[in-house]
């Protein structure tokens, strides 16, 4: 009776199938369906591979293992596997903290899939020791999610928040580079979610409220912020403009050197600019509002308003920025 060696019906998450039999005997028949590849190893090294196609197993082609085992035409040893080279989905989720060490949770989809069948088995599945798909599936989305861990850490949360589309692009850019190293191939990666706790989102808010993270992050709590910002209340009625109060001021910052060494800028001093009028940012997903929006046509999130139609977090009593009671 021939030897036949296929991969049949292989499950549809199913990135790799080892033939359970590791005699082989000269003249069995190969199959290997479209988008898979055969890699016969033999104590964990890979010699010969196959692609598609129906194969009579000879010396032919399988010239480097017949050079190992001899010229004799007696059965030989070697483990087959079947690496499917098809688009894989994966879903990742987790928990990190960001740079200033805000935790975050996130998840998300990404795809992938075979580019360098030798490279992968070398680095997993014959690295690892991991001959079970279940087992290489696992392995490839823990490997995934650390790479996301340590790539979303190096970012501040209103990078997160308000720069999710930039920062996502950069963290592909990175975890592609390290798939390419198994031999994979991300074709894609999306985020769908960020998330973190109360007492963060907060913060956030006070943050891109006021645009400046320094001193937020300074304040023990955000009731502290919120605290501080009130005291100045009146300053800012009837003016028009939202004033920025004393402690929104960032930090002095050091002098300017001049650009060239001695020589004194020779630009009369520019009038300040007139306070712009400020984009209003939605606090909840960091996309820009329209003039005066109740609900945020990104994220559905309620903006609530004091009566000057200063933005105020969820439950304020007072606007922080012309101290209004909140109905
Ligand atoms: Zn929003
Ligand atoms: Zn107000």
């Amino acid at each position: 009776m021939v030897q036949v060696i296929e991969w049949v019906n292989p499950g549809e998450d199913e990135i790799i199938w080892r033939y359970p039999n590791e005699v082989i005997k000269w003249g069995a028949q190969l199959i290997v369906h479209e988008y898979e590849v055969a890699v016969f190893m033999r104590d964990g090294k890979i010699y010969d591979v196959l692609g598609p196609g129906r194969h009579t197993l000879t010396t032919q082609n399988l010239p480097l293992l017949y050079k190992l085992v001899g010229g004799s035409n007696s059965p030989f040893k070697a483990t087959v596997i079947f690496v499917s080279m098809k688009e894989f989905q994966g879903r990742y989720g987790g928990e990190t903290q960001t740079r200033e060490l805000a935790p975050i949770k996130y998840y998300g989809v990404y795809w992938f899939k075979v580019a360098d069948p030798v490279l992968f088995i070398t680095e997993v599945v014959g690295g690892q020791s991991l001959y079970d798909a279940n087992d290489v599936t696992r392995f490839i989305r823990a490997y995934f999610n650390e790479g996301m861990m340590k790539h979303l850490s190096a970012y501040s949360i209103v990078d997160l928040f308000q720069n999710l589309d930039m920062v996502s692009t950069q963290v592909k850019v990175k975890l592609i580079e390290d798939f390419r190293r198994l031999g994979l191939e991300l074709v894609d990666v999306k985020i769908e979610g960020v998330n973190t706790t109360d007492e963060w989102r907060q913060r956030l808010f006070w943050i891109m409220q006021t645009g400046n993270a320094q001193y937020v992050m300074q304040m023990d709590t955000t009731k502290q912020v919120a605290a501080e910002l009130g005291k100045s209340s009146g300053a800012a009625m009837g003016t028009g403009m939202v004033l920025i109060p004393q402690l929104m001021q960032p930090p002095a910052q050091p002098a300017q050197p001049y650009a060239g060494a001695g020589v004194p800028p020779a630009q009369p001093q520019q009038p300040a600019a007139p306070a712009a009028q400020q984009q209003e940012i939605c606090p909840y997903c960091g996309k820009p509002l329209p003039p005066g929006a109740r609900f945020c046509p990104y994220c559905g999130h309620q903006i609530h308003r004091c009566p000057n139609g200063h933005i105020v977090p969820e439950g304020a009593k007072f606007c922080p920025v012309c101290g209004a009671k909140i109905e």
